[in-house]
């Protein structure tokens, strides 16, 4: 078999999510995620995938086979005229963003982080901001997945549709997606400005504000009455000199909420405090333009803990004016801002987007016991406003809570029972989310 394995045990980027399976394979190449599923089939156990673990949740643990993917990287091929790319699932984001700039091309948006693996995003729902921007998942044009039984399914909207459309989100439920196709746009440069506004003044017109830019996100820290707001527009400008250097801006500003969070630990005014105490001057240009990669992400060596929800666009000004009062009752603060990011709706069936343009909102905690309680404030505001949780983010919600949320939670059940009937790729915490395989009802009438 032309895959390395091990059994050594397996943790999550922000050590949240330990396991030790019975084996780790991590192969390369398409040949061998075939002879991976195959592997376990023989053996009678149960596979996940992993990208890079940058999910804060129990998504890839296992105690069957983990099938590591990140070595099965590069890109595929490159159609210049469509343009789109293909590349192999295990490829990091930031790397193929980086290959794409190489030869004129880039992808239309990205989240925040570089270093996690395309077929982690997909299975996961990523999405970056902009009104007029869909999630990761509607960028893509065509997939090759490998199923429990071994076979290689290539998937588009003309062949299998609704596998297709499933396995746009599948939270790596219906196997393992060997390569992935990306619409792309030509290269871009975005003109980036950054600015301060109250919070109510951006919430009484939250979906103009939402629309105001081509890239929009507000940071909000609870204890203020003014929010940082970041726009991204696209320009025919070149880079400004020494733009790069604002790309750490928000690692260093990261870097002391780390250090609040572990300082401030256990007091409800210790946080604002020293918040405001090491608010560092940033270097480099307050407004900049730059490559719309190296704009989009930035380096996060932090590890902390975070819940995302995608709410509806239109509930979400009314969901940030309870959560305001809700953080104030819990008596301790995230030394994170809530971060708030808008996109368009999708139409992958189990994509937190799904058939709705979206407002995410985003709160991220440090890895302490009274931080983490704040989580389950945020989920409970989030929850009553008809927030769907980010698949790959902290949060409790189980297949009852979640099927209602779902128009076509139904459709995506359906192949998953006809692409894996014995719930070979159903890990306890994916049963969890999507109830066992077969049993779509149940989970929706629960
Ligand atoms: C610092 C940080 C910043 C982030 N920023 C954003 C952001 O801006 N926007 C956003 O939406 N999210 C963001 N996320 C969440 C992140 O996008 C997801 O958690 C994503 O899944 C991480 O990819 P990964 O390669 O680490 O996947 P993993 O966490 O390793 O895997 C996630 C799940 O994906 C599935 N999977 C992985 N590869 C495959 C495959 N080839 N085939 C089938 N299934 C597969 C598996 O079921 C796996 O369990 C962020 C997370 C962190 C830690």
């Amino acid at each position: 078999m032309s895959a390395s394995a091990s059994r050594t045990s397996w943790r999550n980027w922000s050590g949240t999510a330990r396991c030790t399976p019975q084996r780790i394979l991590r192969p390369v190449g398409e040949a061998a995620l075939v002879d991976a599923v195959l592997m376990a089939r023989r053996f009678g156990v149960g596979i996940r995938a992993a990208g890079t673990g940058h999910s804060f949740n129990q998504l890839a643990v296992t105690d069957g086979l983990l099938v590591d993917l990140t070595r099965h990287t590069g890109i595929v091929s490159v159609d210049r005229a469509a343009p789109s790319v293909t590349v192999r699932s295990g490829t990091r984001l930031g790397d193929l963003a980086t290959a794409l700039r190489r030869i004129g091309l880039a992808l239309p948006n990205i989240g925040t982080l570089a270093e996690q693996t395309v077929g982690g995003a997909l299975a996961t729902g990523n999405h970056g901001t902009g009104l007029s921007f869909g999630p990761l998942s509607g960028m893509v044009t065509a997939l090759r997945l490998v199923t429990a039984d071994g076979a290689v399914h290539a998937l588009d909207a003309e062949h299998d549709p609704a596998l297709f459309h499933a396995a746009r989100t599948s939270v790596g439920a219906l196997g393992l997606v060997s390569s992935i196709t990306f619409r792309c746009v030509p290269a871009f440069n975005l003109e980036v400005r950054e600015s301060s506004a109250p919070l109510d003044t951006v919430l009484k017109d939250f979906s103009g504000w939402a629309a105001s830019a081509d890239h929009i996100s507000m940071s909000w820290l609870p204890w203020k009455p003014e929010v940082g707001i970041r726009t991204m527009d696209r320009t025919d400008a070149p880079p400004t000199p020494r733009a790069r250097l604002r790309r750490y801006t928000t690692t260093v500003q990261e870097l002391c909420c780390g250090v609040t969070g572990v300082a401030g630990r256990g007091s409800s005014t210790a946080v604002p405090l020293l918040s405001r105490a090491l608010a560092l001057p940033l270097p480099g240009p307050a407004d900049y333009v730059d490559v719309s990669d190296q704009v989009f992400t930035f380096p996060q060596p932090v590890k902390q803990i975070a819940l995302e929800h995608a709410l509806p666009l239109d509930r979400t000004p009314d969901a940030l004016r309870e959560l305001t009062g809700a953080l104030k009752r819990a008596g301790q603060y995230s030394p994170y801002s809530v971060l708030v990011r808008v996109g368009a709706g999708d139409d992958s069936p189990l994509s937190p987007a799904y058939g709705r343009d979206t407002g995410y909102v985003n709160l991220t905690v440090s890895r302490s016991p009274g931080q983490v309680e704040l989580l389950r404030v945020i989920e409970h505001v989030m929850r009553a406003h008809g927030g769907r949780p980010h698949w790959g983010k902290a949060h409790t919600a189980t297949a009852e809570v979640l099927a209602p949320r779902y128009p076509r939670w139904a459709d995506f059940q359906r192949e998953r029972s006809r692409v894996d009937p014995d719930g070979v790729f159903a890990g306890d915490y994916a049963v969890r989310l999507l109830g066992p395989v077969g049993a779509p009802e149940r989970a929706v009438v629960a």
